[in-house]
This record gives C-alpha cells, structure tokens and sequence, in this order.
C-alpha cells in the first residue's frame, strides 16, 4: 500500500488526493516503493 509524503511537512496521506491535507503543498513523493530513509515516520502534530 503506497502513500504519499508531502515534501515540505512529510505528512503521509492517500495517493490520489490533490494535495497535501496538511500544509496544502503539492510536492510528494511515493512512500512504500522505497523505504530508505522513511523508517521512522515523524509526525509533525503540534504545530
Ligand atoms: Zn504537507
């Protein structure tokens, strides 16, 4: 099951959404494909 990470919050959300829930960014890349780096997803809740 792949997701989407916002690439300016790094927030995980479902691949087909238009943009970032989150911040409302466009930019992401897939996670799932390719898990380097990506272990420890970080939530950034408090902001
Ligand atoms: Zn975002």
């Amino acid at each position: 099951m792949a997701l989407w990470v916002c690439e300016q919050c790094s927030t995980l959300y479902t691949v087909g959404a238009s943009q970032c829930p989150q911040c409302g960014g466009k930019d992401y890349h897939e996670n799932g494909a390719r898990r380097v780096g990506a272990m420890k997803e970080k939530r950034k809740a408090k902001k």
